[in-house]
């Protein structure tokens, strides 16, 4: 029998009450067992939104469409149980910041340990496994008696990565997980999601706004735009030779370590608003490459040619994949 894939999004759509238009729409991404895949796109692009559908978490009153299959299973359609049981074993997530994931009342250990204990596991194998993950993380037994506000925030975030894999997950969600760390505490952090998921062989979708750091941990790089994948493929390529003209001004507005001193531009306007409608191409307003057809008809996503694996939803994909990546906006 084959392994599924950690996690299948498959034709997600996702519209909220009062919305003119599904603020995810059409979302395919797959993330095997042992890869990383990282989500990649401004504030409001529907990243944090698709990551957050694979634990089953929507707003309220959603209304969605196709699948999202966590190890083979369907948690748009799951029962509440099932949920659940998903939720505290094979998915787990480990947001920005770990102070809000932790209650500062209650000692470490028992928060590392309290899922374990629910599920029927003795105290004194939950504690050893605890132990364990601590260790995996960089960290030694003394902390479980600590509270929250007794060790620093990069060492809370090792707390929370030891505490999601503490189910054995197929698949790991990383929402931003460093953004509230300083650098040094960031780069650790990151050489652990990467070490760990050597070691466990999960799953981890990256969602970052930080391009430089997505090409570092990502075998696989999905773009979104206004709810929809603009661009997907692997993580080099993508990055290396863009194919959509909203990567290219992406990559033109992140200060890039391995270009510096390199002018910056930020991407001119603002993504549509969900309350309006949309006809054509969703980028257009910002897009220097616009034309009539953009405007009018909205572009599918199509395989590059010569490029294995490498999709853009762009009309003039091929302008830039024949004029290499540099696109001034
Ligand atoms: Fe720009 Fe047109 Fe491509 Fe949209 S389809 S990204 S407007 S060139």
């Amino acid at each position: 029998m084959t392994t599924p894939p950690a996690l299948e999004i498959r034709g997600l759509r996702l519209t909220l009450p009062g919305a003119a238009r599904p603020v995810l729409d059409g979302v395919d991404l797959t993330v095997g067992p042992g890869e990383t895949v990282a989500l990649v796109g401004e504030s409001g692009s529907g990243k944090s939104l698709t990551s957050r559908g694979a634990l089953g978490l929507l707003p309220a009153g959603a209304v969605t469409e196709g699948a999202v299959l966590v190890d083979g299973e369907d948690v748009l359609t799951a029962p509440p149980d099932r949920l659940r049981a998903l939720r505290t074993g094979r998915v787990a997530m480990v947001f920005q910041d770990p102070r809000a994931t932790l209650n500062p009342l209650r000692r470490i250990g028992d928060f590392l340990t309290e899922g374990a204990r629910a599920a029927g596991v003795e105290p004194a194998a939950a504690t050893d496994r605890a132990t364990g993950l601590l260790r995996a993380v960089g960290l030694d037994a003394s902390v479980l008696a600590a509270y929250p506000g007794q060790v620093s925030g990069g060492m809370l975030q090792r707390v929370v990565i030891a505490a999601a894999l503490m189910g054995d997950p197929v698949l790991l969600l990383a929402d931003e997980p460093t953004t509230a760390l300083d650098v040094i505490t960031q780069a650790e952090v990151i050489a652990l999601l990467v070490r760990l998921r050597e070691s466990f062989r999960t799953g981890l979708l990256f969602v970052t706004h930080d391009l430089d750091l997505a090409a570092a941990v990502s075998d696989r790089v999905h773009v979104m735009y206004a709810g929809r994948i603009v661009e997907s493929g692997p993580a080099e390529d993508v990055f290396a030779r863009p194919l959509h003209p909203y990567t290219t001004a992406l990559l033109a507005s992140t200060p890039r370590l391995t270009a510096p001193g390199g002018r910056l531009s930020a991407i001119p306007g603002r993504p549509p608003d969900p309350r309006t409608p949309l006809t054509g191409c969703a980028f257009a307003a910002r897009c220097p490459l616009a034309t009539d057809t953009c405007r009018e008809t909205p572009p599918e996503a199509r395989r590059a040619p010569g490029r294995p694996d490498h999709h853009a939803a762009c009309h003039h994909s091929a302008r830039l994949a024949d004029e290499g990546a540099v696109l001034d906006v």
